[in-house]
């Protein structure tokens, strides 16, 4: 016997009609290249979303079709997040962190037809014009410089269609909706494409209490990229409910997203551990100064957070609610709440659970598998993480790396490269990636909890932990180190701390100070680059 209930697609259309319909005058507040603030509305949006959807249409542009957005967080890369899937269309946020060439072999292998660019990014566009052949090049303006020839204004394109001429196409929720493509750490950059339904499934994920709890009430700073894995959704979700959005614009600081966060009274924020290690500095030099009293949390992915950021912020009236999450996944997996038990238990144990990614979200199952099989849920075994869920990637598109198949395994689910272990409570905690963990001995030391304990150190503001190859041991750690303040700690200092927590041959080999670690396109240590520099030296 079927089930007897409606077959009510799940589109982000029906998204931007509540929107439309809810929350006409919620705000959307942009913070312009100037520094000035844009105001603008969901009702607004919504309506400019639709002039988008019938230019893109009148561009030739159909169902399936890719369009490329070069831009940062703001009012007019929301319009996009909706118009481009209105028209049926399919958002492709480029990431204009990576190399240029790296861009254009995603835009090229994407098919973007057209290409929507903030006015700062045109130099990446020409630096890559020649090698992706974009039908259009729309730009989002902020001076009145003349256009280059050939290139289209986005105001003047919107001001030629009425949003009232626009008619839902019906999509099937299967369809795609948007794609982003892996950030390459791992090789080659392999395309994620979103469906509708994922997407929606996903923007009412992140509503669960146990996961960010997105609400009416809520005034939402995403400082995580619109071009990093869709702003971890929030653009999707606060339309659905009406949250504020506060888009920091084009290259924030740690002193603007704490200036939007303090004079827009921001409840929840989002983004990657250095972002809030650079502005705990801030908070830091002048206690009592910034008043963060209306923010109930800020969720912080991408990377492990630091003990001593967390517990700073807890310091600063600030909660940090750590979050696991990648491409493939939409992104969110995992969220570390405090259950029941761990309510009223030590704050050293809640500590200990806050800092380790936490309970997969509803309708996402986890387990994790070594040589021997799957691995028993007893927070020792350390495993590959593998996962399935509604929005978990299924294939890459037409991916040729020959390694992109490996990555699901038969019965569908997907490999995620993170070693893990599984705690009797199914909580889940990172021990590193498959290609970051130190194999010594034929045991593995996870680099990201020695990592975690170096910057645990008064005068570390960074470490990375590498494997380096040993002709005893195979591999054996080395950590480098940047410090904080004048006086560097002393290799002997933070070995006597390391022997403190960690079995002897988990000690590193050696400890390197330096002024700074190369970081990735989204703000993490690239590993893979210190890699290089430390091996080459042996
Ligand atoms: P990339 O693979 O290029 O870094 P992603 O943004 O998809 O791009 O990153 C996903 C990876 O980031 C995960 O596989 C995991 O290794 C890491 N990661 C994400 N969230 C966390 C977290 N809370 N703690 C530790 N690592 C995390």
């Amino acid at each position: 016997m079927q089930g007897l209930m409606m077959d009510y697609p799940l589109t982000t259309n029906v998204i931007l009609r509540r929107a439309e319909t809810m929350y006409p005058h919620r705000e959307i507040i942009t913070r312009r290249g100037d520094g000035r603030l844009d105001r603008s509305s969901y009702g607004e949006m919504a309506r400019r979303a639709k002039q988008l959807a019938l230019a893109l249409a009148a561009l030739g542009i159909g169902r399936g079709d890719r369009v490329a957005t070069l831009s940062w967080n703001h009012a007019e890369h929301q319009e996009a997040y909706f118009g481009i899937p209105a028209a049926g269309a399919v958002l492709h946020t480029l990431n204009l962190r990576l190399p240029h060439e790296e861009i254009a072999y995603i835009a090229d292998h994407a098919d973007d037809r057209v290409l929507i660019v903030d006015e700062c990014l045109l130099d990446i566009y020409d630096s890559i014009r020649t090698r992706v052949p974009f039908e259009h090049v729309v730009v989002v303006r902020e001076s009145d410089a003349a256009l280059p020839e050939g290139m289209i204004d986005y105001e003047e394109l919107l001001a030629q269609y009425d949003a009232g001429d626009y008619v839902d196409p019906q999509l099937d929720e299967r369809e795609a909706a948007a794609m982003c493509y892996t950030s390459g750490t791992t090789g080659r950059s392999k395309g994620v494409v979103y469906s509708h339904r994922s997407t929606v499934l996903h923007s009412l994920a992140l509503t669960m209490a146990d996961a960010l709890g997105v609400c009416a009430a809520d005034v939402i700073v995403p400082v995580v990229p619109m071009f990093h894995v869709n702003a971890w959704g929030i653009p999707y979700t606060a339309a659905m409910v009406g949250a504020v959005q506060v888009f920091p614009g084009p290259r924030p600081t740690p002193a603007d997203i704490l200036e939007l966060m303090t004079s827009q009274r921001a409840t929840l924020a989002a983004g990657v551990p250095t972002v809030w290690l650079g502005m705990l500095e801030l908070l830091d030099q002048a206690p009592g100064k910034h008043d963060l009293s209306s923010v109930r949390a800020i969720a912080v992915g991408g990377a492990a957070s630091p003990q001593r950021m967390v517990e700073s912020y807890d310091r600063h009236g600030v909660r940090i609610v750590c979050a696991w999450g990648m491409t493939e996944t939409s992104p969110i997996g995992t969220v570390s709440i405090l259950p029941k038990e761990l309510q009223d238990a030590d704050p050293d144990v809640q500590m200990q659970q806050r800092l380790r990614q936490g309970f997969p979200v509803p309708l996402v199952e986890l387990r994790a598998r070594n040589e021997n099989g799957l691995v028993p849920w007893d927070g020792q075994t350390m495993g590959e993480l593998e996962i399935c869920g509604p929005w978990v990637a299924s294939q890459y598109y037409e991916s040729s790396d020959p390694t992109a198949g490996m990555a699901f395994t038969d019965d569908g689910w997907f490999r995620t490269g993170d070693i893990v272990v599984i705690r009797p409570d199914g909580s889940m905690h990172l021990q590193d990636r498959a290609k970051d963990v130190i194999k010594s001995g034929g045991e593995w030391i996870s680099s990201i909890a020695l990592e975690g304990a170096l910057m645990g150190h008064d005068r570390v503001a960074e470490a990375a932990v590498i494997a380096m190859p040993d002709e005893r041991w195979g591999e054996r750690p080395l950590a480098v180190v940047v410090p904080r303040g004048d006086t560097p700690p002393t290799s002997d200092e933070l070995l006597a701390m390391l022997a403190e927590q960690f079995p002897k041959w988990w000690l590193p080999e050696q400890i390197v100070v330096r002024k700074e670690i190369p970081k990735t396109s989204a703000g993490k240590f690239l590993k893979s680059a210190l890699r290089e520099q430390y091996t080459a030296r042996v």
